[in-house]
């Protein structure tokens, strides 16, 4: 038995999303690539690559982590490039996509061998959360103005768009999309490729797959342009859980149970976002309050229902452990970091990664 706490990465779980993105480039003409800021876990590239394009990034070292260890189609994107990278980046890159008309001035000369594009902002989006609103305002992420964004055409030669976050709901995709086209339809209609960003959640259950490519294949054609779909979560979804141990159990009015983790540490998105976690089946007459070991106090998994009392030793699997989870963990606490598995096509369980002591004192200096 593996010891915890360790991510697990489904192959077979993640296969049904990957099998949706297929269709999907096939139906539509999409060209599909990986967002890694939401996913990075390297050692299940070999399976995604046969169903993705390639990567999009947010930094340099997520751009040569793509060229590295996924392939394919490259695309470099930063919220800004600093002058000491920028040359590098040149080197790791099929497209460079500049946040600001600034950027792009900045290093037209440095970048003049790589196809460029510039980040659209379309001032709506369909997250109400501020936090991840790219269109809140005064956003610094991408240029809005039609003008401004017309003036630099002659050194581009695509958009990348992203105002979409878990969004489950195609009529608002596709309604914001229509606001986008009607603002700046004419720029459209000069460039040779858009980027339609991450953020749809097209390998949820029920979403309407036919309609959504349909609308891809619309939109290409319309503008004369090849679309490119940055998935992260949707890429993921599922796929992978968090496999802890309980450590203790107490009762201060409530039942509690203490595991080998922490969601400071594992599974931070939690605490950013006040979300719970999810602890399938979630049934039974014993309720506990699942906690973590650092001493944050509000280091809390959530609450959730079991068949039986926890005792000492149990072990717990927690779902959604993929996007924005690995990418995120860290050593507050000295925590130990959960390794990384994964299990096969075959159903056998491969430990990929350890961390130790040594990984943990390394972080510092
Ligand atoms: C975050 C991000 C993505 C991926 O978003 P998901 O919600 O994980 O699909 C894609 N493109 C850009 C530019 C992003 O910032």
């Amino acid at each position: 038995m593996i010891e915890t706490p360790y991510y697990l990465v489904d192959k077979a779980k993640l296969l049904r999303n990957l099998r949706t993105m297929q269709f999907v480039r096939e139906r539509s003409g999409a060209r599909v690539l990986l967002a890694l800021k939401c996913f990075a876990t390297w050692s299940v590239f070999d399976l995604m690559r046969q169903y993705m394009d390639g990567t999009t990034s947010s930094s340099l070292y997520e751009l040569r982590l793509g060229r590295e260890k996924f392939g394919g189609e490259t695309h470099a994107y930063s919220v800004a490039w600093a002058d000491s990278e920028i040359d590098e980046v040149v080197t790791h890159a099929d497209k460079i996509i500049f946040n600001s008309v600034g950027q792009l001035e900045r290093y037209a000369d440095r970048t003049a061998a790589v196809p460029r594009g510039l980040r659209v902002n379309p001032q709506v989006s369909s997250s109400s959360f501020d936090l991840a609103d790219p269109a809140r305002p005064f956003s610094r992420l991408g240029e809005s103005d039609p003008a401004r964004i017309e003036v630099v055409l002659p050194m581009i030669s695509g958009f990348m768009i992203h105002n979409n976050c878990e969004n489950e709901d195609f009529g608002l995709f596709d309604r914001m999309l229509a606001q986008f086209e009607s603002r700046f339809g004419p720029l459209l209609e000069r460039v040779e490729w858009v980027s339609l960003g991450g953020g749809i959640h097209f390998t949820g259950e029920d979403y309407p797959l036919e309609a959504f490519c349909a609308r891809l294949r619309e939109f290409a054609a319309r503008y004369g342009v090849q679309v490119f779909l940055e998935p992260g979560e949707a890429a993921v979804t599922g796929s992978t859980s968090l496999e802890v141990s309980v450590l203790d159990t107490l009762y201060n009015g409530k039942h509690l149970a203490i595991v080998d983790s922490s969601i400071e540490a594992h599974m931070l998105d939690l605490l950013i976002y006040r979300e719970s976690a999810h602890i399938e089946p979630n049934v039974g007459p014993h309720t506990y309050m699942i906690c973590g070991k650092s001493c944050l106090a509000g280091d809390i998994f959530g609450e959730f229902r079991f068949p039986r009392p926890l005792a000492v030793g149990d072990r717990l699997s927690i779902a959604n452990a993929a996007g924005y989870t690995m990418v995120k963990k860290n050593w507050f606490n000295g925590v130990r970091m959960p390794a990384i598995a994964v299990r096969e096509l075959d159903g056998r369980v491969t430990v990929q990664r350890e961390f130790t002591f040594e990984d943990f004192a390394a972080s510092l200096s």
